[in-house]
């Protein structure tokens, strides 16, 4: 049942700028235009024209679709020009000079607005401040959260009964209350530093995002309901949430026909030749490494897992964020000639979701990111979890032992993503036993079919009638109707 449908409906996107949280709204906001809805996506100078190719396939089936751009104020917090993108920043000092950015874009985002009056404003959750812009003129502010239901429920629980804080050690397992299955965790695993220091900018960020979540019209995850259902109706019964899944989004591009395009950056190798090398393998031979877009490990565990890569004897792809050099440390001696044909190093930025979906690929080494976990699960892939920070402990919990379809390769300490760098903890006989479970054996195969059985459901989810395709249809109503 639609209302008010002679006017159509506008809304206004606005991505955080870091790839794990772009490249979903984006996705989203060409589902909104394949809706009928006219979308407009607002970004900065540098991600501009990589947005312009993202929409393109959407402009060429004629959907509604734009972007409008801002400017990132770089100079006034003492930036260099043209980092605009999250990844871009290195140490701790240029992190909290980005999210100081992030604020002083406000006044913007008020006169955009103020001049353009859309239907509704669809803005990451860290931009907080976005609600109360919004309000000013009677817009709702839906907020896009990077992370599915499971780990906005357990991050929540976390915060609201501070289990890690009534255990006597840092490696003391604590259950968090009051979820609707039993996950236990330790306190090494949860990011406390927004706890211990309350000065960074991201702890005054991630309480006022939190905050706002309660003030906001909704929220949107990007997850499908059959993969986590008891958390689903957990955050909006228990904890109370207005929220709607209208997940996986990265298939919902593929159901709406579009050709495979650009998602994040431009791709550092050819498409066609990755595809090509993946079509000369066994179906289910080849494991994928790799930990998105922010995640840079330091030489010392690359090194590792070069090692428990070829003890494992597994064929592979391995996305690296390293420059090729002449002397590389990190390779161990006469490396990339003995895995010639065999391995298959991607440096720079992998079009991650062409290869899992490739029927060659049988395991993942996943950092667990949100977008990585559901891009896995849509694919069918089984998962080797090697979490590091942000959320990702929690997305392990899910891909381990809720729904069984990886197994961990024994990460234990949560860390900054600069802090990552200095670390090796994972060793390569963990890396090579990890490789073996998942990708040989009785395990395996039931990871497999596990796996296989989810992303069929994920499937069926963005389709006609399933479920996240109703819940899009029952959000549009709504605004529609407001
Ligand atoms: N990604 C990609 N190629 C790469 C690295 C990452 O396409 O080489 C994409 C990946 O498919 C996912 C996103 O970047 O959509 C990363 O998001 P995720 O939540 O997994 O991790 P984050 O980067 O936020 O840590």
């Amino acid at each position: 049942m639609e209302t008010k449908s002679h006017e159509q409906l506008h809304i206004f996107f606005f991505p955080y700028m870091a790839q794990g949280h772009s490249i979903p709204l984006i996705d989203i906001a060409k589902l909104f235009a394949s809706r009928g809805v006219k979308s407009t996506l607002i970004t900065t100078p540098l991600n501009a024209p990589l947005l312009s190719k993202a929409i393109q396939s959407s402009k060429n089936l004629g959907f509604d679709i734009e972007i409008l751009v801002i400017i990132f104020p770089t100079e006034e917090v003492g930036l260099p020009p043209g980092c605009e993108i999250a990844s871009m920043t290195t140490t701790h000092e240029m992190k909290e000079k980005f999210f100081k950015a992030t604020f002083l874009l406000e006044p913007q985002i008020e006169q955009i607005l103020d001049q353009h009056r859309p239907h509704c404003l669809v803005a990451d959750s860290l931009f907080p401040w976005a609600t109360y812009v919004a309000a000013k003129f009677g817009i709702p502010r839906l907020i896009f959260h990077g992370p599915g239901f499971f780990p906005l429920c357990a991050i929540l629980g976390v915060k609201l009964y501070e289990p890690h804080w009534k255990v006597s050690s840092d490696s003391e397992v604590f259950t968090i209350p009051n979820l609707p299955v039993e996950i236990k965790m330790k306190r090494n695993q949860v990011p406390m530093v927004f706890e211990q220091n309350a000065n960074l900018i991201l702890s005054k960020l991630l309480k006022e995002s939190r905050e706002c979540e309660e003030r906001s019209y909704g929220i949107i995850v990007n997850t499908f309901y059959e993969l986590e259902p008891a958390f689903a109706d957990h955050y909006r019964k228990v904890l109370g949430r207005k929220a709607w899944h209208i997940g996986p989004v990265s298939l919902c591009n593929k159901a709406a026909g579009y050709e495979t395009e650009i998602r994040g950056m431009e791709a550092s190798l050819d498409e066609h030749e990755c595809l090509n090398w993946l079509n000369t393998k066994k179906h289910n031979s080849v494991i994928y490494i790799c930990s998105g877009s922010m995640t840079n490990f330091s030489d010392p565990q690359l090194l590792e897992i070069a090692l428990g890569l070829e003890a494992s004897g597994m064929e592979f792809i391995w996305v690296l964020r390293r420059e090729k050099k002449e002397k590389e440390e990190w390779l161990p001696e006469g490396f990339e000639q003995r895995m010639e044909g065999k391995g298959l190093i991607i440096r720079g930025w992998a079009p991650q979701v062409l290869i899992l979906e490739h029927e060659a690929i049988g395991g993942f080494v996943s950092h667990c990111g949100w977008n990585s976990i559901l891009e896995g699960v849509s694919s069918g892939v089984p998962m080797i979890t090697w979490p590091v920070s942000a959320e990702q402990f929690y997305n392990e919990k899910l891909a381990t032992e809720i729904l069984r379809i990886g197994v961990a390769v024994g990460s234990q300490k949560w860390a900054s993503l600069v802090d990552v760098k200095k670390e090796a903890s994972v060793k390569r006989d963990a890396i090579e036993k990890a490789v073996a479970r998942v990708m040989v054996g009785d395990e395996a195969e039931e990871m497999r079919s596990r796996a296989r059985a989810l992303g069929e459901m994920a499937r069926r989810s963005v389709e006609e009638g399933g479920s996240s395709f109703s819940d899009l249809t029952a959000l549009i109503e709504e605004l529609r109707s407001l």
